[in-house]
This record gives structure tokens, C-alpha cells and sequence, in this order.
């Protein structure tokens, strides 16, 4: 799946109506080209939202040949830091944007913001108002009636003049006096009515220090600030939109000719599962949830880059996601698809095991080492490079990889069974050393050592499994991160609740004996890594040549079929693919697998990439069949059914029978939007089924029921 995507060049992307509109500007000849910027106020790190409207900004300038300013909304001394602007610049550079020169602070801008308000007092534009902002906010009216002037509207304008000046000068306590812009009273923005323009504030600014006690707001000042550097597109978010009638009322009155600044709103970015406002997350630093900003499982720029995300991903976000106008929430599923494309393709593979059991082979002598070479990019072959793997007569395995009483079509190692170890030989386990609590502590196993070609004499497999030899490799740290939240949007939250209620208590797993192969020690180790069948990871700077600490950036797309153990050769997700492909097709008919697939589906999943991540998924799911995956993946309604189904009852092949057999059958023509029922609701059925507690035909009935009328099982 991820390489399928990998290669799309981004002019398949539609252009949005930003793009098109800048297309308009340059060819009507409105904007000689084209000057952008990311204002950033500096009260915070940057988040992926803040990452779709850097790409944006920046992006532009890039296609255009325009510029992108980098400028610090630095208008609130009371908020701001100079440790935010440097990590702001860090997180600009890192996502691989270069504003070169064009680096700008409002704050630099002050002087000349404050002689644009003294002529707009002179010209009658503005008034000083004693009036508290309590009495300014109560006056304004409501959306159903107009506003009410203040007892100073009609000061004169000397007077006025006087007076702002004196409120510079530093003469009047904080609150004393604002300066209002004279407006409309009535106007249905509300806006519109009288805003304020400056209010007093003896406050130390990080930069302009104690130079002034009178501040803009953020509408007087940003406008200017667009048109004093000579922008043309000024992109916002959809939450500014009443902002514009003011920002081009602020531009007019200033003076400012055409071409000038105009702005445009396009909608935030939301993720699943986190949260992105800056307050949020400075409650989540501040209350101590996260270990700080650049905790890993912070949606931060810097979280992400800690964690491991590489550049690339964030920017392909954004690219899937869009430029559009109204507001939506992302699947976390498409960052992580994101991740998993550019590190599927640039993330060499390497074996670790996470929770160790010690094996001893022993039919070897106690010095035996080998040293097998594996390649680097298993998919590709040796070309890519190929890293070396001591093996020696005590290895460690995933604890999980070995039952006394396997399932039945368990694919790892068992009591007696045999397995291949990942790149080496087959090895079979012929006892089992326990504790003095009964816990196994050791497996005894003897190795083929003829195998490495293909199995010997009477030794069947029953599936791969990875290793790590006890004796040559490096114990290590490994962090693993759940979602901050485990609700989709935490935003959501009942009466007299909030969103920190709900951070989830289990986001972090640390597992301090890890084991990784010795090549992965040392300065000249890669950064970004596969741990094959357990995921993409990276290195954390907390960790030392000696003890590496490496952070999960995110799981394989397979995990449930690694979950399963299922599949031979579960060892990184391609493989197992064309494995699953190839015996399905087999076994269900004589067809090639293209010849089942829906093209219509085929073509809805070649274009939306949450779909064919899902596809790629379902088709190394144990017992979903090709037929299966396709059907679950034409739209997005029936996968989420089915994935709902498959969190209460965790049988794949039996659950996907239900939604695309029974289910369809029930539905008819009907979409399954129009269900009185969820997935889960299904998933109950089918865990009934399973249970013997009604048969399969009884369960049909209850699902004709449940279509009809709705309810639970
Ligand atoms: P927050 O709500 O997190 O405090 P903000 O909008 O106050 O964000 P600013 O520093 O003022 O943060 O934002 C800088 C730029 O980033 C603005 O142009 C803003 O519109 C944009 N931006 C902020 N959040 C998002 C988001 N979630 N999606 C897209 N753009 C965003
Ligand atoms: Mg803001």
C-alpha cells in the first residue's frame, strides 16, 4: 500500500481554491506575484495545525516564486517568550521551510502602527473611551440589537489626540483608557462596533521591553503588519472570517492603495484523538500530563520530530488532507499513514525484541557464533545494503511468540514445534525450562544449522519469528505511545467537564529490557528504524550509544496479523501480503485476484488514501478474503462498521463474513449510513454466535431484525 502512494507526484493533487485564486490574482494582473507569511503568535510551540498553514504559506511562495515571511505576532507582552520564537524557528526549519531573511516581529513594527492610529484619531477614525472594556462590552449590544455609544464617542478630536498620546507617555494605570475605533454601532458584525485598537498595559515585552505601555490588538495590528511587508495573500483560519470586514476597513482608512493585502480564510486542521490549541496544550505541559512540549505523544512539531515522525510525513499530511473551506476532523489512520509511507520506503530494517525469553540452542557448542547478513531493505533485496547478524547459542525471542498450547493455526513456536528465526535458520523446541513459580524462564531448542536455504528433513515450519542473540545484543529502552486521548474528540466532553478529564492514563508503555541487534549501538546507527513485525521506531535523544532508547513512531500497518500470529514469514508487511494474496486467490478460485476486484472501488481506493491504507490492512487480516477487503473499502462508512465490529469481537475473517455477506444481504440498496444499529452491535451478534448461544441461521434473524428495528442482540 505505502508504495503505491509513495510515488504519486503532488500535481495529481486537485488545486484547491486557494491556488486557484492566486491563479486569478497573477493573471488578472491584481498582484504582481505572490508574498505569504505564518504569523505565529509566540505564546507556544507549534502544532500539526499550525504545520497545514505553514505548508500552505509556504508552499505557495514556492510554486509561485513568491516569498514567505516568518512574522511573530508579538503584540501581548503578557504572554510571550523569546524560548517560544526559537522553538517557532527551530519547527519552521525542521518541517523544511526556509524563510532566509524574511524573519519579522510585529513588535519591530510598533512605531509605525502607533503614527497609523494618531491619523486615524485625526481624521475622527478613533476615540479614547474611559469606559471599562466591562462597560465597552455590555454597550456593544447583542447580535439582535444595536450597540449604545459610550459618554466619550464624541469627544473632540484635539482632545483625542491629547490623550493617546499621554496614554503612550505612560500617564494613565492599566485599563484606564482603550482607543476605539468610531465605526458603526449598529452594524451586524459585531466587530464592527467600535472594536478596540489599543489598550494600556505596563507590561515588559520580551523584546521592546519597557519602550511602551500601550499595545495594539490583534486586528489593528495584524492587517498592517500584512500590508507593511508587502503581502498580497493573507491566509487565516475560517475563525477570522469576521475579521476581514475590519481588516479591510483598518487598510482603507490607513491609506493603503491597491494592490494591497487581502485576506482569505480556509479551515483548520483537527485531528482525532489530540487536541490542537496552544492553551490545551500548555495545560497539558503545565499540569504535568506530558513530560513537556516535546513529549512524544504531543501533537507539537516538536513531539512529532521527538517521537521519530520525519519531516516528509507531516508535509504529506497536509498534502492529503487539503486546502478547503470547510471545517473537518482527520483520522489519526491518515497520519499514520503518512508516517508509514515515507518510513516504509526510508527506514532501514533491524530486529529488537521487546519483552525477551532467553533459547539455547543446544546442539551447538557453547563459543558458537555465526554471522548471518540480512538485508537492510528486505524488499528490495541486498541492494539497498545489508547489515550483519551475530548469532549464538543463547538468543532471546518475543515472549509472545511461543505458547505450551498453541491455537489452532498459531504460526510462531510452540512446545515441540518448529520455527524459522528471521534471516536464519529453523529451530525446534524440544523443552521447556520454568521458574520456581512455573513461569517459563528458558527454551532448549535445537537448531538446523542446513537450513538456511530451505527447510531439511522432516522440519515443517510453522511460521518466522524474530530473535536477537543474548550474548551480542544491546539492551535498550523502548517507549511505547498510545493516543493522549482515547476519545476521537476530546473536545466533546459532558456538562461541567473538560477536555484534561479525559487525557488517557495509559498513552505510555516503557519496556526496559529490550534487545536489539548490536548494529544498532553506536554514532553511526540510524536514526529511524523498522523493528520487523513490531513497527517503525526512533531513536530518543534520552538514550546513550551504550543504552539506546527508542520510541514506537508508530505500529506496522499488519499488527493484527502480527497479533494473530498468523501468517509464516510474518516479518514485515509486504511479505506477508503477497503471501496472503497468492493463497487466497488459490484457494477461492481459479481467477487472478485483479479480475475479483470492483475497478469502481478499485479507482475510490486509488484516490483516497484512508481507503486503500484500510484495504492493505483487511487483506492481511486473517481469514479476509481478497473479495472481502475490496467490499469493506469502496467507502468509508462499511470499514468503520466493520472495524467497530471487529473492537467487540476480534475474529476478522468471521466478522468480515457477517458485513459482507448477511449484512449486505439485509441491507438491500439501503446505505449503511442508514443503519439503526453500529458495528458494535454487530460485533455482539457475531460473539454470539461464536459462543454457541444462538446458530448461525438464528443469527440471521436477529440481523434482519436489528435492520428493521434497530436495538442490541
Ligand atoms: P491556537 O488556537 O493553537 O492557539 P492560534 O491560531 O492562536 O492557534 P497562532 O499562533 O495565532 O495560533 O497561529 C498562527 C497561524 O497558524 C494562524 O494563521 C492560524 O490561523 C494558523 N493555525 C493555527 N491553528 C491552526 C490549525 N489547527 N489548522 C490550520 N491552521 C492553524
Ligand atoms: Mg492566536
Amino acid at each position: 500500500m505505502a508504495a503505491d502512494h509513495s510515488s504519486t507526484p503532488p500535481s495529481t493533487v486537485g488545486r484547491d481554491f486557494i491556488r486557484q485564486m492566486v491563479d486569478r490574482d497573477l493573471a488578472t494582473g491584481r498582484y504582481p506575484g505572490v508574498v505569504t507569511r505564518f504569523p505565529p503568535e509566540p505564546n507556544g510551540y507549534l502544532h500539526i495545525g499550525h504545520a497545514k498553514s505553514i505548508c500552505l504559506n509556504f508552499g505557495l511562495a514556492a510554486e509561485f516564486g513568491g516569498r514567505c515571511h516568518l512574522r511573530f505576532d508579538d503584540t501581548n507582552p503578557l504572554t510571550e517568550d523569546e524560548e517560544f520564537t526559537r522553538a517557532i524557528r527551530d519547527d519552521v526549519r525542521w518541517l523544511g521551510f526556509d524563510f532566509g531573511e524574511h524573519l519579522y516581529h510585529a513588535s519591530d513594527y510598533f512605531e509605525r502602527m502607533y503614527e497609523v492610529a494618531e491619523g486615524l484619531v485625526r481624521d475622527g477614525l478613533a476615540y479614547v473611551d474611559s469606559a471599562s472594556e466591562e462597560e465597552i462590552r455590555e454597550a456593544r449590544g447583542t447580535v439582535l440589537q444595536a450597540g449604545r455609544a459610550t459618554p466619550d464617542r464624541d469627544r473632540g478630536v484635539e482632545e483625542n489626540l491629547d490623550l493617546f498620546r499621554r496614554m503612550r507617555a505612560g500617564e494613565f494605570p492599566d485599563g484606564s483608557l482603550v482607543l476605539r475605533g468610531r465605526i458603526d454601532l449598529a452594524s451586524p458584525n459585531m466587530l464592527m462596533r467600535d472594536p478596540i485598537f489599543y489598550r494600556i498595559r505596563h507590561a515588559h515585552h520580551y523584546r521592546t521591553g519597557d519602550a511602551w505601555c500601550t499595545y495594539p490588538l490583534y486586528d489593528f495590528a495584524h492587517c498592517l503588519e500584512d500590508a507593511f511587508e508587502g503581502v498580497t495573500h493573507s491566509l487565516c483560519t475560517l475563525e477570522f472570517e469576521n475579521n476581514r470586514e475590519l481588516y479591510d476597513w483598518i487598510l482603507d482608512r490607513a491609506g493603503f492603495q491597491e494592490p494591497r493585502p487581502h485576506q482569505t480564510e480556509f479551515a483548520r486542521l483537527n485531528l482525532d484523538h489530540t487536541v490542537l490549541s496552544k492553551r490545551k496544550l500548555i495545560r497539558l505541559v503545565k499540569e504535568g500530563h506530558v513530560a513537556g512540549w516535546d513529549d512524544p505523544r504531543m501533537p507539537t512539531l516538536a513531539g512529532l520530530r521527538r517521537r521519530g515522525v520525519p519531516p516528509e510525513a507531516v508535509r504529506r499530511l497536509a498534502e492529503l488532507v487539503g486546502v478547503a473551506r470547510a471545517d473537518a476532523r482527520v483520522e489519526y489512520g491518515l497520519m499514520e499513514f503518512a508516517i508509514r509511507e515515507v518510513m516504509n520506503s526510508t527506514a532501514p530494517r533491524f530486529m529488537a525484541v521487546l519483552r525477551p525469553l532467553r533459547m539455547v540452542l543446544t546442539n551447538v557448542p557453547s563459543d558458537w557464533e555465526e554471522t548471518l547478513v540480512a538485508p537492510l531493505f528486505p524488499d528490495d533485496g541486498p541492494d539497498r545494503g545489508t547489515r550483519a547478524v551475530p548469532m549464538t547459542r543463547e538468543l532471546f525471542i518475543e515472549r509472545d511468540d511461543f505458547r505450551m498450547e498453541p491455537p489452532k493455526g498459531w504460526k510462531r513456536l510452540s512446545a515441540g514445534g518448529v520455527a524459522r528465526l528471521r534471516h536464519g535458520y529453523l529451530v525446534r523446541c524440544d523443552d521447556v525450562v520454568r521458574g520456581p513459580g512455573g513461569e517459563i524462564t528458558e527454551l532448549h531448542c535445537s537448531v538446523d544449522r542446513e537450513s538456511l536455504e530451505g527447510p531439511g528433513e522432516g522440519w515443517k515450519p510453522s511460521g518466522t519469528i524474530h530473535w536477537v542473540s543474548a550474548t551480542r545484543g544491546v539492551t535498550a529502552e523502548v517507549r511505547l505511545y498510545g493516543h493522549l486521548f482515547a476519545a476521537a474528540d476530546p473536545d466533546q466532553v459532558a456538562e461541567g467537564e473538560e477536555f484534561i478529564q479525559h487525557v488517557n492514563p495509559d498513552s505510555l508503555e516503557v519496556l526496559g529490557d529490550a534487545v536489539m541487534e548490536p548494529a544498532l549501538a553506536g554514532p553511526e546507527a540510524p536514526v529511524r528504524v523498522q523493528f520487523e513485525r513490531l513497527g517503525f521506531f526512533a531513536r530518543d535523544p534520552d538514550g546513550t550509544p551504550e543504552r539506546p532508547v527508542f520510541n514506537r513512531v508508530v505500529e506496522l500497518a499488519s499488527r493484527r496479523i502480527v497479533e494473530a500470529g498468523v501468517a509464516e514469514g510474518a516479518v514485515g508487511h509486504v511479505e506477508v501480503r503477497a503471501e496472503v494474496g497468492s493463497t487466497t486467490a488459490v484457494q477461492v478460485s481459479g481467477q487472478t485476484p485483479e479480475d475479483r476486484i470492483s475497478p469502481e472501488r478499485e479507482a475510490a481506493r486509488s484516490s483516497d488514501p484512508l481507503l486503500a491504507d484500510r484495504f492493505a490492512r483487511y487483506r492481511e487480516l486473517p481469514g479476509v478474503s481478497l473479495e472481502d477487503a475490496d467490499l469493506l473499502t469502496g467507502e468509508h462508512t462499511i470499514g468503520s462498521f466493520f472495524e467497530a465490529a471487529l473492537a467487540v469481537h476480534d475474529e476478522p475473517g468471521t466478522v468480515a463474513a457477517w458485513v459482507t455477506n448477511d449484512l449486505r444481504a439485509a441491507l438491500g440498496d439501503r446505505p449503511v449510513d442508514d443503519l439503526p444499529f453500529g458495528g458494535a452491535a454487530l460485533g455482539r451478534l457475531a460473539a454470539l454466535v461464536a459462543e454457541g448461544r444462538i446458530t448461525r441461521a438464528g443469527g440471521r434473524e436477529v440481523l434482519t431484525e436489528l435492520v428493521a428495528l434497530g436495538g442490541d442482540p
